[in-house]
């Protein structure tokens, strides 16, 4: 057994005040690998892009558990007047990934004092996560996509709930959502003479109404679509307008279900578009699907919260929001899990946000005794 001196407070501090965002989290990889290293494990560094993943070998065969633990941050000016503040304007830990990263290294540090008595964890520290990118590339990578993994765990601090509280859902987590844009071209004309274009001002009414009735269709799901932007033509009073914009968020809390309204979607415009002559042009944007907990995992976080004396919380609805850690959780069966930041907590991508250092040592807690309950101490 060997003595690991680690502050994950300190180390916290040092991530979030040199923030990388999605994609170029290269320094907070380096920082992150030579923690690993100092504690004596032999990090693979640079996989599906800027991640790292870590084994930590038991002395006997046994089951395989993932932890995963994001680290990059967001393009928000940082307004607090913390002494570790950001130090990359325009770049913030807005949504606590300093945080998750600092509590699965005081994992690390614990297990190389008292490493698992079966089989092997993987510690897998992944970029990308705001883009919903990283997660998928990590499970793709080479030294991932043949393992057989037995178990995934996650976690995301929630602001909204009381310090320390763990929240918790056996089914979906949190939603699949997808942006899409909705190009419509027809031709510009004179406003005197419209009749000489083709004018998208009724596709793209048909194409809104169609976007609001759409989770009409799947009603024994929770599915929503919001409308967030659109556009006709230019503020030109002389002027017939021949294109159309219409932007949208889509989401949902079945796989399936999400899948099923994309086409929908799909076909849908093509109709509208194909009656009125016009063209179209469709992109779909930062695509999550929904995080699917096994209930089974679910409930060992349950208890492990329990023998810890932490309170529990059980969602009966998803989150709306969306996290990649779903691309593991399809891969392998797992549990992604709350840890609430405070009930007046700053909300996540807020500017007056910072990730609560005092939810760190129950992050740490809670993981070792999942660690302990799958391979023993
Ligand atoms: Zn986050």
């Amino acid at each position: 057994m060997m003595a690991i001196d680690f502050d994950p407070l300190a180390f916290r501090h040092a991530l979030h005040q040199y923030p990388e965002l999605s994609n170029h989290e290269a320094q907070s990889a380096r920082t992150i690998a030579a923690q690993l290293r100092d504690f004596g494990l032999t990090p693979h560094t640079d996989v599906g892009g800027h991640g790292i993943v870590v084994d930590i070998a038991g002395r006997e065969p046994g089951p395989t558990t993932l932890l995963r633990a994001d680290f990059d941050a967001l393009p928000i000016h940082e307004h607090t007047q913390l002494d570790y503040a950001s130090c990359h304007d325009g770049i913030m830990h807005a949504c606590g990934h300093d945080g998750h990263a600092a509590a699965l290294l005081a994992v690390a540090a614990q297990l190389c004092q008292t490493p698992p008595k079966q089989g092997t964890v993987i510690l897998a520290f992944q970029p990308a996560e705001e883009t919903g990118e990283g997660a998928a590339r990590l499970c793709a990578d080479p030294l991932l996509v043949t393992r057989h993994i037995d178990n995934v765990y996650a976690f995301h601090n929630l602001p909204g709930f009381a310090q320390h509280k763990i929240v918790v859902r056996p089914s979906t987590f949190a939603c699949a959502s997808t942006g899409v844009a909705i190009r419509l071209y027809g031709k510009t004309s004179h406003a005197a003479y419209p009749e000489r274009g083709v004018s998208p001002a009724n596709a793209m009414s048909d194409v809104m109404r169609m976007l609001t009735q759409l989770p009409d269709a799947y009603p024994s799901t929770f599915s929503l679509v919001t409308l967030v932007h659109a556009q006709l033509g230019d503020p030109a009073f002389g002027v017939a307008p021949g294109e159309a914009t219409v932007m949208a968020t889509l989401r949902s809390d079945d796989n399936a279900t999400f899948h099923a309204m994309q086409t929908r979607l799909v076909d849908h415009v093509n109709a509208i578009a194909n009656r009125a002559k016009l063209t179209v042009d469709l992109s779909w944007h930062e695509p999550f699907i929904a995080a699917e907990n096994s209930t089974a995992h679910n409930q060992v976080v349950v208890n492990a919260a329990q023998s810890l004396g932490l309170e529990v919380h059980w969602l009966k609805e998803p989150m709306r929001w969306s996290e990649d850690v779903a691309e593991f959780l399809a891969r392998w069966p797992g549990a992604l899990f709350g840890i609430g930041s405070g009930e007046h907590h700053p909300q996540l991508h807020n500017p007056d946000y910072d990730f609560p250092d005092a939810i760190l040592a129950t992050a740490n807690a809670l993981f070792c005794r999942v660690i302990t309950h799958h391979h023993g101490r």
